[in-house]
């Protein structure tokens, strides 16, 4: 067994001016014990896991031991919470050790979340449930396998401590990757203190990180806009692919990268719902399921104002170029939404623009699952439609008929091959997605009761959401639709 861990670190992030983060170091923990180990990517990120002891794993992503070459530091941000400004947050539970040339030569952050206090941690005791790092880890590994960008989890370590939440629960630290943190955030928080010279030291760092292809576009800055706003685009009708509801889409939530980040009080619906929203804490839904498209134009808004020096000397000019800019947000969302929507039903081209929503009305009319209604059509297109499992969950079976009726003869008036058209569907309805209620019953048997069967079996079919699991099956459906009482908390 070797000893020592030994990753390849260039920390970039640790060369920007002092006023970018504070240097810590991540608090000691009492007693660890490794949870979780992700193999594969540890393998990405250039190790073999089984070659090291649990004890000693359990230390590194615990933060007790630090791995050389890592140079520890929490970033600084601020940002829009729930439309209301807060001009620091910064990691005030968090610790970014570094970031880790992977054998494919990309550059990959790898911090510690629940680590103890920062220098941004203000009244917080700057650790995590360890109910909440064990949901992060579920929840974003099966983001991965649904191949929607996010952050990743590499490893869930107990710390052996008790924190208090509503009353005394165990802490967990997570160890996460991420092609960056550097959030929407991050550019307000320099741009809020007028310091203008870091937010075009972010914005070039930014741009030779992420998007190096427009480092020589005539105006770099204008086409960062653009670059950010493809990619939250993306992302959001991503989420909405498989009915994934962020919760907590604040700017200090959204990556520049256009990963998913930040898996505080979110959920995957099951019965349709446009107004679906499980957080405790947004109680008027504005990051409800349909929002999200406006909030992700909001928040885009919000990093754009950050940009406007470096935009155009002349302010009215800089302005009127990222307004025009983002007026084409909604466009390009509905083209990219509309597209995706196709694929879930089957067509390949555009015949009828209301085909797609006429039948999400049917769903939420109906209360009917979102993921098994998806996968009924699926199974319905590959069967020559002699299966139909929807028709028993279609309350008002007229309405559902019709609709039926009109889409089979779009099908059959589609000109690309059929059986491109079913893989495409395939690959866009997931079998398998966290549902709620199970979610629920592994993070209790196992973050309490240190029983992680459920919890392991989610993994296992989740990691896999597009091929039906025989002796797993059961995690498709759920035992208890959720969508009216089922709530998630922040768990901080
Ligand atoms: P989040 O809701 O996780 O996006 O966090 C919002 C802000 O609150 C971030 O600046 C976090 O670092 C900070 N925060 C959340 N929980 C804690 C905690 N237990 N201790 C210190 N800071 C925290
Ligand atoms: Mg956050």
């Amino acid at each position: 067994m070797n000893k020592e861990l030994s990753l390849k670190f260039h920390n970039s992030y640790a060369k920007l001016p002092e006023s970018f983060y504070s240097r810590e170091t991540p608090e000691q923990v009492a007693n660890p014990h490794l949870l979780k180990i992700n193999p594969e990517l540890a393998e990405e990120l250039g190790f073999s896991a089984e070659n090291y002891s649990e004890d000693y794993l359990a230390e590194v992503f615990s933060g007790n031991k630090l791995l050389t070459g890592s140079e520890p530091l929490a970033q600084a941000y601020a940002g829009h919470q729930f439309g209301g400004l807060s001009p620091q947050l910064g990691d005030g539970r968090a610790v970014l050790l570094g970031e880790v040339v992977t054998p494919a030569g990309i550059n990959i952050d790898l911090q510690l979340k629940g680590s103890g206090r920062t220098a941004f941690s203000r009244r917080g005791d700057g650790k995590a449930t360890l109910y909440s790092v064990l949901r992060e880890y579920l929840i974003s590994e099966a983001m991965h396998a649904l191949n929607i960008p996010t952050t990743r989890s590499l490893a869930v370590v107990a710390s052996g401590e008790s924190i208090m939440r509503e009353g005394s629960v165990p802490a967990g630290v997570l160890t996460r990757t991420a092609t960056s943190h550097i959030r929407v955030g991050t550019f307000q928080y320099f741009a809020i203190r007028g310091e203008l010279e870091y937010v075009k030291t972010l914005a070039d760092y930014t741009i030779n990180k992420h998007f190096p292809e427009i480092k020589n576009e005539d105006n770099p800055y204008l086409a960062l806009v653009t670059a950010v706003m493809d990619k939250q685009i993306a992302l959001i009708t991503e989420w909405m692919r498989v009915g994934f509801i962020h919760g907590v889409m604040n700017t200090d939530n959204m990556a520049i990268s256009g990963e998913t980040i930040d898996f505080g009080p979110c959920a995957f619906m099951d019965n349709f719902d446009p107004q679906a929203k499980y957080s405790s804490i947004d109680t008027g839904g504005r990051y409800a399921f349909a929002n999200q498209a406006s909030i992700g134009l909001w928040n885009l808004a919000r990093f754009a104002e950050t940009l406007i020096h470096l935009i155009d000397d002349d302010e009215e000019t800089a302005i009127s170029l990222l307004t025009e800019e983002l007026e084409k947000y909604s466009e390009k969302f509905a083209i990219m939404y509309s597209q995706c929507m196709l694929k879930k039903i089957g067509l390949s081209s555009m015949q009828d623009g209301r085909v797609a929503n006429d039948f999400l009305d049917i769903l939420h009319k109906n209360e009917i699952d979102f993921t098994l209604a998806f996968r009924a059509l699926t199974k319905m297109f590959g069967t020559d439609f002699s299966d139909d499992d929807l028709k028993a969950l279609c309350k008002n079976s007229e309405v559902y008929e019709n609709w039926k009726t009109h889409w089979i003869s779009l099908l059959e008036q589609d000109e690309s091959p059929k059986q491109e058209r079913l893989q495409a569907m395939q690959e866009a309805n997931p079998i398998y997605i966290p549902r709620n209620w199970y979610v629920e019953e592994a993070l209790k048997t196992a973050a309490l009761e240190k029983d992680f069967t459920i919890f392991e079996e989610m993994l296992t079919v989740l990691k896999k959401p597009y091929t039906k699991n025989e002796t797993l099956h059961k995690y498709a459906t759920t035992p208890h639709p959720s969508t009216e009482d089922y709530q998630t908390f922040c768990g901080t």
